[in-house]
């Protein structure tokens, strides 16, 4: 098929014009969204994401035929055409990750089939200690989403309890994200050890909703809050990704107010983001980037030793 242009609009830069090719291609039998619908989608959100992107090695999902078609977790760059490698002195020895700094990066990424973006909990300003903490609240089979919104708040006021203020995004998927922005003061493992420490006290203190331990059978009916996310070279989907999921939802952040009228965590998709990004009246995370927390107090307030 004919390539398609997509016009991609940077705040301040000036637009540009990226081809696409096999635009018409259905990636998602389930509601016939394209390639072309997916590429238009990150050129869109592009000034909303790349503030997180700057600096923080990425990996990308790619469903090159389609999320019915298997599809690949890349973690580098290598023989993907127009995408960049992280700086290889972060990581020495290591192939670089992807790095995105510009709407055109996100942009050839979805052409080359992206429809995930995961991201590591670091950036390139100190790449072994982590910027954020997250908290990722996975439902065990079920768990009711109202009980979902309930553990997001019950771990939104044990974290402010410790002193943090945590932010919220749905997942695009089943569940929800808490993150956590830290001063990078503390390296991967004081950061993982201690984010475990605050998913146990949680499921010592109510156990009939959450547990600490991984695995689908311990949590059957409960919510596991997934830590692991804050282990090195782990990474998490990012605010604004797509998922390869059924009617590709995409996982975007909300002001805790907004929690009580969320439907799940694909409550919004790649076909009503756009149109949702545009009626914002501010970035509901704007204070995130202004609220680097030191994670010292919080460390001392639970008792844990890094
Ligand atoms: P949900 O709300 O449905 O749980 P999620 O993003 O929290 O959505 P998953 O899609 O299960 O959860 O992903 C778990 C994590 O594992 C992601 O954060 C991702 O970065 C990482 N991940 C996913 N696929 C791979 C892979 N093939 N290899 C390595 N890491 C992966
Ligand atoms: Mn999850
Ligand atoms: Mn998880």
């Amino acid at each position: 098929d004919k390539p398609a242009a997509a016009v991609v609009r940077e705040r301040p830069a000036a637009p540009a014009v990226l081809q696409v090719t096999h635009g018409s291609r259905i990636v998602d039998p389930t509601t016939g969204l394209t390639k072309l619908d997916v590429v238009r989608y990150y050129a869109s959100v592009a000034a909303w994401v790349l503030p997180h992107l700057r600096g923080r090695p990425a990996y990308i999902k790619r469903a090159p035929l389609g999320i019915a078609e298997p599809m690949v977790f890349q973690q580098h760059p290598e023989g993907l055409k127009g995408l960049h490698g992280t700086d290889p002195a972060l990581w020495p020895g290591h192939d670089p990750a992807i790095a995105f700094a510009r709407a055109e990066d996100l942009v050839a990424a979805a052409q080359l089939g992206m429809i995930e973006l995961h991201t590591w909990n670091s950036t390139d300003r100190a790449i072994d200690r982590p910027d954020r903490l997250v908290f990722d609240l996975d439902p065990g089979e079920g768990v009711a989403w109202p009980q979902m919104q309930e553990a997001a708040l019950l771990m939104r006021t044990l974290l402010q309890e410790l002193g943090l203020q945590s932010w919220l995004k749905t997942t695009g998927g089943k569940g929800l994200h808490l993150f956590v922005p830290v001063a990078p003061e503390f390296g991967y493992e004081a950061a993982k050890d201690f984010s475990e420490a605050v998913v146990q006290h949680m499921a010592r203190t109510i156990p009939q909703r959450f547990v600490a331990k991984s695995g689908p059978r311990n949590r059957v009916g409960r919510i596991f809050i997934d830590y692991l996310r804050n282990g090195w070279v782990q990474s998490t989907a990012e605010a604004y990704s797509a998922r390869a999921r059924p009617g590709l939802g995409v996982s975007m952040p909300v002001r805790w107010d907004d929690l009580p009228a969320l439907t799940g965590g694909a409550h919004w998709t790649l076909v009503d983001a756009p149109a949702h990004l545009a009626s914002r009246k501010a970035d509901p995370w704007e204070a995130y980037w202004r609220t680097p927390q030191s994670l010292a107090g919080a460390m001392r307030a639970l008792g844990f030793r890094p």
